[in-house]
């Protein structure tokens, strides 16, 4: 056996390690390198050894490191771990190492010497930037989960509630603390036994699924959602769990109901006077002759398809903000008793005017104000008994004129006293026994404050209503004729409307 061999190996170990060995002296000028290095590196041994410093391999962001923190500390403590520098080889590549260093004496001139192994890291780096990169994915990931108004649920495949996100809690109204190891289920009450199943199903087969039901807030309100459900799978493929995004679409679908009851409700108003316009002109051709009663319902069921359509005509254009108004002086004396008479005379009942001598006069649209006054005592007279009184009562209070419409009809409920003025809304009591599609109201409002005036209603069920308009009086509040006119104070009003 070589005697040799021990020192031989030692020496392989020095120069094949798999890390870099390098000696150098305090300046940096080097003393020795291994192979490793120098195969690393691209350089050789009398290059490095002819005058060249170890921070002379280093790339700028590292030689600033070098100068101002490595070699410091280095001086100071005697030795350095761990430091990550960036090298350039020969060919001015990046080369990522990790550095420990330690001061030795040179035992036979006394110079200090810095033996340093240098570790490549590259594999490292990589691996570090890409947990970077994860974790900044991850945090961007969480602040969506944080900020979202859907709930995002996480359960395990049996259904029960691992996480729960603010969105989440909002929806449901109950806190992740409560929320978590529930069932999924109990917030979402309308899917049956065979409805999870299918889900679970679904998510095993690795596809995702979206469904429209229930959601249970916990005051007990039901919710319209959407939940798409996503599996999630472990490393042998088997489920692990499932990822719920739930959607309160409650607005769009109470939006589509009242379409739906729109389009019935108005077909079937459209309907009616058809059917009556062409049941008549049919039985006209039938019987061959001119019968005045006949024809008058013909005009009569015309015009009451006219009323409908200009309605609707009006209730889009009042929505889009595009109708105007041709204000002048208005007697709301005189337009009030012209809608009493045409009523009057179209149905045969008796309306009492109660009238204040003063003169009242408005700075408003006559046909628009007349529209109001007909809406309010139609709806008078169709929502009560025609044995019952209906009376109209005009007055000035204040700097306002008023006029108050009173019925002793059906009277409204408090609950639907506040939806009253909503687009289609009709109360469930009347709506069956009455024509109508729920825009006379809303139309009147909109007229009213459009005037520059408010429209209050006091009701009490079975005893009747009172629908009371207030407007700006025109002139002042202590004249009482209408020969004072602030006309900008009223045309702003006028274009102020809502
Ligand atoms: P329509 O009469 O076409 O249904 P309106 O917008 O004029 O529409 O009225 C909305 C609802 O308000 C009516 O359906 C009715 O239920 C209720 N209502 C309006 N006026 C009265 C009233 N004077 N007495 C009782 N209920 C009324």
């Amino acid at each position: 056996m070589n005697e040799n061999r021990p020192l031989q190996d030692a020496v392989d170990l020095f120069e094949d390690a798999p890390c870099g060995y390098i000696v150098t002296r305090g300046d940096g000028s080097f003393v020795r390198a291994n192979r490793t290095f120098l195969e690393w590196t691209g350089y050789s041994l009398d290059h490095l050894q002819s005058g060249k410093r170890f921070q002379d391999l280093l790339t700028i962001p590292s030689k600033i490191f070098y100068e101002n923190q490595y070699f410091p500390l280095l001086t100071m403590q005697g030795f350095i771990r761990e430091v990550a520098f960036n090298l350039a080889d020969s060919q001015d590549r990046d080369l990522p190492v990790l550095v420990n260093s330690v001061q030795k004496a040179d035992p036979r001139t006394g110079d200090t010497l810095v033996l340093s192994t240098l570790f490549g890291a590259r594999d490292r780096r990589k691996y570090e930037q890409d947990l970077v990169r994860a974790r900044q994915e991850a945090e961007r990931l969480s602040t969506i989960v944080t900020m979202s108004a859907d709930a995002i649920v996480r359960c395990s495949p049996d259904g029960l509630v691992e996480t729960w996100n603010p969105g989440a809690r909002r929806m449901f109204g109950v806190d992740e603390s409560d929320a978590r190891g529930q069932r999924i289920r109990a917030y979402l009450p309308s899917l049956s036994d065979a409805d999870w199943t299918r889900i679970v199903g679904t998510l095993q087969s690795g596809e995702s699924m979206t469904l429209e039901t229930e959601g249970r807030h916990a005051s007990a309100r039901l919710l319209d959602v959407s939940a798409g459900f996503a599996p999630h799978f472990g490393p042998l493929g088997r489920l692990t769990g499932i990822s719920a995004i739930i959607r309160d679409i409650s607005e769009s679908k109470a939006v589509q109901r009242l379409q739906y009851e729109f389009l019935a409700m108005t077909s079937h108003e459209l309907r009616t006077p058809l059917t009556s316009i062409r049941g008549h002109a049919q039985l006209l051709r039938r019987q061959g002759r001119y019968t005045e009663s006949m024809v008058q319902r013909i005009i009569d069921s015309s015009d009451q398809l006219g009323r409908l359509v200009d309605d609707l005509l009006l209730a889009s254009s009042l929505e889009a903000g595009q109708f105007d108004l041709q204000p002048t002086d208005v007697d709301v004396k005189a337009v009030v008793q012209t809608s009493v008479d045409q009523l009057k005379g179209v149905s045969g009942r008796t309306i009492q005017v109660e009238m204040t001598p003063d003169v009242v006069h408005v700075w408003g649209d006559r046909l628009r104000l007349a529209q109001i006054f007909s809406n309010l005592l139609s709806n008078a007279l169709k929502y009560s008994d025609p044995e019952t009184e209906v009376v109209v009562r005009v007055s000035r209070s204040g700097t306002e004129a008023e006029v108050a419409v009173i019925d002793r009809g059906s009277g409204i409920s408090a609950d639907d006293l506040s939806r009253l003025f909503d687009r289609f809304y009709r109360a469930s009591a009347t709506a069956d026994n009455a024509q109508g599609v729920g825009l006379g109201l809303y139309i009147t409002n909109h007229l009213v404050h459009a005037h520059g005036g408010s429209l209050q209603v006091e009701s009490e069920v079975d005893r009747g209503s009172v629908f009371t308009v207030a407007l700006p009086l025109f002139g002042g509040q202590d004249s009482g004729t209408a020969s004072r006119f602030d006309a900008a104070r009223a045309t702003d009003t006028l274009s102020n409307r809502n």
